[in-house]
């Protein structure tokens, strides 16, 4: 971008250097103007008055509110008679009458300046053209000119096609200049309100305020933009330039950071800033000419004091400063130029207000330079910034998938651990349910038979009636005892009582083919049978199967055959109520006793008759 900005304003320079070399260049048709200084207020005085001298470059320089009268002679034309035209190539004049004499007489009379509507021009241009027809004859102009600060009079004469060709030239130079300060004004605009910086917004309005310098300084202002309102044309000039001054300070006060770097120099900007913005406003209420000699103070005070501040601020190293300080020394010498052309001190072919545009168009491409190269650092600085945020957020990344990588490695090491904990967890709740159910076998089974042990026999007993009764279903009880078991023991030794035990309850249970029936050791010798569901008829026989079985068992011990036999007490009910289970047992007992009394190896039935035998 600073490149465009660079060739841009380079081009716009060169169009206003042409612009000042083209105002020397051409052949002109040879006249001879001569200036009245006396007082003269009509034209038929102008005739008469014998005040009349050459006219030098000084005068051309004047700058006050005054009226002037010159006489311009065309001597007799040797070529063929053509239209021909007077120029004055100064766009800014207020009034110009021109009279066309011949023979003492006024032929045509013609009135211009820019303090007239423009339509009222004999020619539309923003030079002021007076067409006439050229005879034979010698031919006298008197021009009565008046106008309010510079008096700048570049008048030629010149023929159609000199004429043309002037003016299609000066067109297109002027439309180049106004062009290139155009595109860049819409450029900067563009950048001010996408960049929403305030020093684009005080850079565009500058560039834009001078575009409109240039174009009231060349008439197209007036031309295009207020043709109807000659009384615009006075006024614009000198708001204008405080206008400009006021925002290139404010756009250097910006840019060189001044707020930030030295309080006192950005107090003398702001001062400076505001005593333009009042200069401006009170220029509407003073004369013309002194309005134009106070800017010009100004523009030079101005100058004078930035260039100072940029070179300060030049040695401490600001990076910009330095262009700054040739920025400001440009407009400085621009404007201490035309000032030296408009008062007379210095002499010059050119147009007084041409140095000062070119000090503000060597301004202009310097602080579009300064814009462009902060621009470019601003850009740089984002990029960097952006590229550290990318770094940040690529070293985030990693953090977090190395936290994530971590995180999955303890989860992994977690769940085996839990794995392996589940595991001997469940192991040992197996051991545990073993050992419960090895716990809950010891403590309802008999340690010496392995057959149930009497609490069990009491819960099932219980459990039985229960639902003997409420099934009213028959429970039978079957008490055992082996006869004479004493003898055993005494001849054989506790030991072979023990085995004869074991193979007892073995072969009872062997004759026990319901799941429900419940074999259990009452006590030493004793066993005891319940067979639930099951009648009188049932339970003598499950008891005399078993009686039987006994008798003919024959138990090994040592070089021995044990024989024994067992008397059994049968009682049968369907329990009726919670004292009955009791009951059943006392009468199973009674009725092994009356067995036993009866003389062993049989089975009984509990009758209610056995009690009182
Ligand atoms: P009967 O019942 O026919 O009247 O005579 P019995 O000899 O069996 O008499 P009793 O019921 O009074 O005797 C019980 C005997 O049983 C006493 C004891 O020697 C024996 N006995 C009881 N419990 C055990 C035991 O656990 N092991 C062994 N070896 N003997 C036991
Ligand atoms: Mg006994
Ligand atoms: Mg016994």
């Amino acid at each position: 971008m600073k490149y465009i900005c660079f060739v841009s304003l380079a081009i716009l320079s060169l169009v206003i250097n042409a612009r000042v070399a083209f105002a020397h260049s051409e052949q002109e048709l040879s006249h001879i103007i001569e200036i009245n200084s006396s007082t003269i207020s009509t034209i038929q005085q102008a005739i008469t008055s014998q005040h009349w001298r050459l006219m030098t470059a000084k005068d051309r320089q004047i700058i006050d509110d005054k009226t002037v009268w010159l006489k311009l002679t065309l001597p007799v034309s040797t070529s063929a008679a053509d239209q021909q035209a007077i120029l004055i190539n100064n766009p800014l004049l207020d009034h110009i009458t021109v009279y066309q004499v011949q023979q003492g007489k006024v032929t045509q009379t013609v009135k211009l300046g820019d303090n007239i509507p423009f339509s009222a021009r004999p020619i539309a241009s923003t030079n002021f053209i007076v067409p006439f027809y050229r005879d034979d004859q010698i031919q006298t102009f008197y021009l009565q000119v008046s106008s309010s600060g510079n008096l700048n009079l570049p008048i030629h004469v010149v023929n159609l096609k000199q004429l043309s060709e002037r003016l299609e030239l000066q067109a297109l130079i002027d439309g180049l200049q106004l062009g290139g300060l155009i595109i860049i004004s819409i450029f900067t605009v563009l950048i001010a309100i996408l960049s929403r910086s305030k020093s684009y917004i005080y850079y565009s309005c500058y560039v834009f305020t001078i575009t409109l310098l240039a174009a009231s300084l060349n008439g197209y202002a007036f031309r295009f933009l207020w043709p109807q309102l000659p009384q615009v044309q006075q006024l614009i000039m000198p708001v204008l330039i405080p206008v400009i001054l006021a925002l290139a300070l404010m756009f250097t006060e910006q840019v060189l950071r001044l707020k930030n770097d030295s309080i006192k120099l950005s107090k003398t900007c702001k001062g400076l800033t505001f005593t333009m913005i009042l200069i401006g406003i009170m220029s509407q209420f003073i004369s013309y000419t002194h309005a134009l000699f106070t800017n010009m103070f100004m523009a030079i005070i101005v100058a004078i004091t930035m260039t100072f501040i940029a070179t300060v601020q030049g040695a401490k190293q600001h990076k910009m400063a330095k262009l700054f300080a040739i920025a400001w020394g440009c407009l400085l010498v621009g404007t201490c130029w035309s000032g030296a052309l408009y008062t007379g001190i210095a002499n010059s072919q050119m147009q007084p207000q041409m140095p000062i545009m070119i000090g503000l168009t060597f301004e202009i491409l310097i602080m579009g330079f300064i814009l462009a190269v902060r621009f470019n650092d601003e850009r740089q600085q984002k990029q960097q910034m952006q590229q550290d945020a990318l770094h940040q957020a690529e070293q985030i990344k990693i953090a977090k998938d190395e936290a994530l990588y971590l995180k999955n490695i303890s989860h992994d090491r977690l769940e085996r651990m839990v794995h392996e904990r589940t595991i001997k967890l469940e192991k040992t709740l197996k051991e545990l349910s073993i050992a419960n159910t090895k716990l809950v076998e010891l403590s309802t089974s008999d340690a010496l038979t392995g057959v149930n042990n009497r609490v069990s026999f009491d819960e099932t007993l219980l459990y039985q009636s229960k639902l003997s009764r409420r099934y009213q279903a028959s429970l039978a009880l079957l008490i055992l005892d082996i006869d004479e078991f004493k003898q055993v023991n005494d001849t054989h030794g506790h030991l072979a009582g023990d085995e004869v035990l074991i193979q007892l309850a073995r072969n009872i249970a062997k004759h026990l083919k319901r799941p429900s029936d419940h074999l259990s050791r009452f006590g030493g010798e004793e066993f005891v049978i319940i067979l639930p569901n099951t009648d009188t008829d049932g339970a003598l026989s499950v008891a005399e199967k078993i009686r039987q079985a006994i008798e003919h068992l024959s138990i090994p011990w040592q070089e021995h055959k044990l024989n024994i036999t067992v008397s059994i007490g049968v009682s049968v009910a369907i329990i009726q109520d919670t004292c009955q289970p009791h009951k059943l047992l006392d009468q199973a007992d009674k009725a092994l006793y009356r067995a036993k009394r009866l003389g062993r190896n049989q089975v009984c039935l509990y009758s209610p008759a056995i009690e009182t035998q």
